[in-house]
C-alpha cells in the first residue's frame, strides 16, 4: 500500500520516570544551546562549561584525519578550511537540492543531491553528509556537554524549531535527535518557548503575543494566541537573510565610504573578514556606549551611536515591514498585542528596543538573555514533560508508536509514541497495482523503521475495492485509541464507501521492561534504520518505474525503433539486477539514466494520445 501524505495533528505527553532530567535544546542557525531545570531553584539554566559561553556555534569541522569538531574549535576553521567547515546547516534541513541550489554561493562548502533521494547532501572531501547527520553532530556535542556538567546521562530532550518549519523540517530535526542518541519527546516552536520562558502561559485570559526574533542571520516575527495554556500560531513572517551580520556589514561600508583606500579592502578577503569581525565588536560596544574611537590598519573607525543608527535604520525598517505583514495576515492591529517578547542577540541594540516599543506602543519583555530565552523555555517544557511541574496535569499516554505497513515493508506511524490518549489520527493510502481490489492492512507497534523489527498487532483485508488504475483509490485509515488503551482501526475506500474495522489492545501482554527494550533498540539502530528506510524507498520507487516503463513499451511500440526498444529493455534489465544487489546509489543512477532516456519518448506518446483525443472530440 502506498501513502498519500496528509497532516495529522496530535498532542503528545511523555511517560517518564519522576525526577529524570530532560533537557531543552535550541538548535539554532548560528548558535545552539542546551538548558535544564535546576531542581533546587526550580529555574531553567543554560549549561556552560567552566569559563565558557552557553552558546555553542552551530558549526561542524572535519579535520584532515576525518575527526569531527563542533562549536568554538570548529569556528576557527571558517577562514582557513571553508570547504570542510559546515555552518548554517539548519537552512538545509528537510530541503531538496533544487530548493537550496540558488543559495549555493552563500555556503562555503559543496552541496549536491546524491544517494537515494532528492534531498540535499553536503560534500566534505569524498564523503557526503545529510543535514540530519550534521545536526546530529551538534546535538551530540550538546548532549555530552550536559552529561559532563550534570554528571549523569541525558537521554531525552525537547528541541525547538522555527514556527514556519514544515513537517519535513520538523521530522528531519526529530531524526537528528534520534541519531544523536536522544529521544525527542517534543518539537516545539521557538516563539512558544520564548513565551514560556517569560511565563506568559500562566495568565488566565486569552492573550496575543508577538515574538520579535533578530538573530545573527535571520529575522522572524511570530504572532501567537495563548488560551488555557495552549499556544496557537496566528501568523509568521520573516527574512531568512536579515540579521546582526547585516549591521556589521553596514558599519564596514560606513567606514570604507570615508576612506581613500577602500579598494585595498575589497581586494583582500582576509582583511575584509577581519574588518567585519571588528565591526561586530564595535556594534556590540555601541549597545552600551555612545561613542567608539579606534583604528584598524590605519583605517579610522571612529563612530558615534547616532551615526551607526542612521546607517542601519533601513534594516530596522525592513523588520518592521515584516511585522506589519504578519499583523495583516492575522487581521490584527499593533494595539491588540498584549505582550511583545525579544529574542536573538541583535535585539540588545537600543534602537531595536526603541523601534519595537514605538511600534507596539508597549515595552517589550527583555529581562532574560535574548540568546538564551528559547533554550530556557524548552527546558521549562521539558520539565513539564518530566512530570515535575505539579500544577500541570499529566494525562495518560501511549508508550509506543502505532502504525501500519506500507510499500517496502516500512512502518508508517499514525499515532506517535507519547501521544496523549484518547487520540485519533487518519491518513489516506492508495493501491500499488492496477485493478487491485483488495488491500491488506497490517497494524504494528514500535519505533523501528522496518515493520519486521516491530510488533505485529493485527491484520485484516479490505475487500471489494472497485478495480481502478494503481494510485487512484483513496483508502482512509483511521486509528482511534480510547482512554482504556483500546485501538480501533478502520479502513474505508472513499469512492465506493467500502469499509471494514477491527479492535486491538496494543499493550496486551507487554511488560514495561519490554517497552523499555523496544525503545532502547530503536535508539541503538537509528543509523542503520535510516539507511534501510532510504534503500527500501528507493527500491519501491525503482519497482514503480520498471512497471510504468514496461507499460510504456507496449503503448509506444509504434513510436520506437527496434534499437530504442532494445536500449530501454536493456536498461530495465540492469535496473532490475541492481535491485537484487541492494545498492541504493547504483539504483538511483540507473533510474535517472532510464528516466532521462525514456522521458522524451513518453512525452511524444502523451502528445500523440492527446492529439488523438482532441481529433475525436472535434468530429461530431
Ligand atoms: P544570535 O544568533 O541570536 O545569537 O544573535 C547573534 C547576533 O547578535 C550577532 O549578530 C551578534 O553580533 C549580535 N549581538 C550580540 N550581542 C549584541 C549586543 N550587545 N549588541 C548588538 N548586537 C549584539
Amino acid at each position: 500500500m502506498a501513502r498519500i501524505p496528509i497532516d495529522i495533528k496530535s498532542g503528545s505527553l511523555a511517560s517518564v520516570a519522576p525526577n529524570e532530567t530532560i533537557v531543552g535544546i535550541d538548535l539554532g542557525t548560528t548558535h545552539s544551546l542546551i538548558a535544564y531545570l535546576d531542581a533546587q531553584t526550580r529555574k531553567p539554566v543554560c549549561l556552560a562549561e567552566h569559563g565558557q559561553r552557553t552558546l555553542v556555534p552551530s558549526i561542524v569541522y572535519f579535520t584532515d584525519e576525518g575527526a569531527i569538531q563542533v562549536g568554538d574549535p570548529a569556528r576557527l576553521h571558517l577562514i582557513d578550511a571553508p570547504e570542510r567547515t559546515i555552518y548554517s546547516v539548519k537552512r538545509l534541513m528537510g530541503k531538496s537540492f533544487r530548493e537550496v541550489q540558488p543559495l549555493e554561493s552563500y555556503f562555503g562548502y559543496r552541496l549536491s543531491a546524491q544517494e537515494g533521494s532528492e534531498l540535499v547532501r553536503i560534500r566534505v572531501g569524498d564523503r557526503y553528509y545529510t543535514p540530519i547527520e550534521l545536526s546530529a553532530f551538534i546535538l551530540q556535542e550538546l548532549k555530552s556537554r550536559a552529561e559532563r556538567i550534570l554528571n549523569r546521562p541525558v537521554r531525552k530532550a525537547v528541541i525547538t524549531v522555527p514556527a514556519y518549519f514544515n513537517d519535513a523540517q520538523r521530522q528531519a530535526t526529530r531524526d537528528a535527535g534520534k541519531l544523536a542518541g536522544l529521544e525527542v519527546l517534543r518539537i516545539i516552536n521557538e516563539p512558544t518557548a520564548a513565551a514560556l520562558a517569560y511565563g506568559l502561559d500562566k495568565n488566565p485570559d486569552d492573550e496575543i503575543i508577538a515574538v520579535y526574533d533578530l538573530g545573527g542571520g535571520t529575522f522572524d516575527i511570530s504572532l501567537l494566541r495563548i488560551s488555557n495554556g495552549i499556544f496557537e500560531v496566528l501568523a509568521t513572517h520573516g527574512d531568512t537573510f536579515l540579521g546582526g551580520d547585516d549591521f556589521d556589514r553596514a558599519l564596514v561600508d560606513f567606514w570604507l565610504s570615508r576612506s581613500a583606500d577602500k579598494q585595498e579592502y575589497h581586494n583582500n578577503r582576509r582583511l575584509m573578514q577581519e574588518l567585519r569581525l571588528k565591526a561586530e565588536e564595535v556594534k556590540i560596544f555601541l549597545s552600551s556606549h555612545e561613542h567608539y574611537q579606534g583604528s584598524f590598519h590605519g583605517l579610522d573607525l571612529t563612530v558615534s551611536r547616532a551615526d551607526f543608527e542612521q546607517e542601519t535604520r533601513h534594516l530596522i525598517e525592513r523588520t518592521l515591514h515584516g511585522v506589519q505583514l504578519a499583523l495583516r495576515d492575522a487581521g490584527l492591529k499593533p494595539n491588540q498585542i498584549h505582550h511583545v517578547v525579544l529574542v536573538g542577540g541583535a535585539t540588545r541594540m537600543p534602537m531595536v528596543k526603541k523601534a519595537v516599543t514605538d511600534f507596539f506602543g508597549r515595552l517589550p519583555h527583555d529581562q532574560l538573555n535574548p540568546d538564551e530565552v528559547v533554550a530556557l523555555g524548552a527546558a521549562i517544557q521539558a520539565d513539564v514533560l518530566a512530570g515535575n511541574q505539579k500544577d500541570i496535569l499529566l494525562l495518560d499516554v501511549t508508550p509506543l508508536s502505532l502504525g501500519i505497513e506500507t510499500l517496502g515493508e516500512l512502518m508508517d506511524v499514525l499515532i506517535p509514541r507519547n501521544s496523549r490518549i484518547p487520540t485519533a489520527a487518519s491518513r489516506i493510502y492508495t493501491t500499488s497495482r492496477d485493478g487491485q481490489t483488495q488491500l491488506r492492512i497490517s497494524v504494528y507497534q514500535g519505533e523501528r523503521d522496518l515493520v519486521k523489527d516491530n510488533r505485529k498487532l493485527a491484520e485484516f483485508i479490505l475487500k471489494n475495492i472497485p478495480p481502478m488504475p494503481a494510485g487512484l483509490p483513496k483508502v482512509e485509515i483511521t486509528f482511534t485509541l480510547n482512554a482504556d488503551g483500546i485501538l480501533q482501526v478502520r479502513a474505508r475506500e472513499l469512492r465506493s464507501g467500502m469499509e471494514q474495522a477491527i479492535e486491538v489492545k496494543p499493550q496486551y501482554g507487554l511488560t514495561s521492561e519490554q517497552i523499555e527494550q523496544m525503545l532502547a533498540d530503536s535508539l541503538a539502530h537509528a543509523r542503520e534504520d535510516l539507511a534501510q528506510r532510504t534503500l527500501r524507498e528507493t527500491i519501491t520507487e525503482a519497482q514503480q518505474l520498471i512497471t510504468s516503463t514496461e507499460k510504456f513499451l507496449v503503448a509506444a511500440k509504434d513510436l520506437l525503433s527496434e534499437q530504442e526498444i532494445q536500449t530501454i529493455t536493456h536498461m530495465v534489465k540492469q535496473l532490475r539486477s541492481a535491485l537484487d544487489d541492494s545498492d541504493a546509489d547504483r539504483i538511483r543512477i540507473l533510474m535517472q539514466e532510464l528516466n532521462e532516456y525514456a522521458s522524451p519518448f513518453a512525452e511524444q506518446l502523451m502528445n500523440q494520445t492527446l492529439k488523438a483525443a482532441l481529433e475525436i472530440k472535434k468530429t461530431p
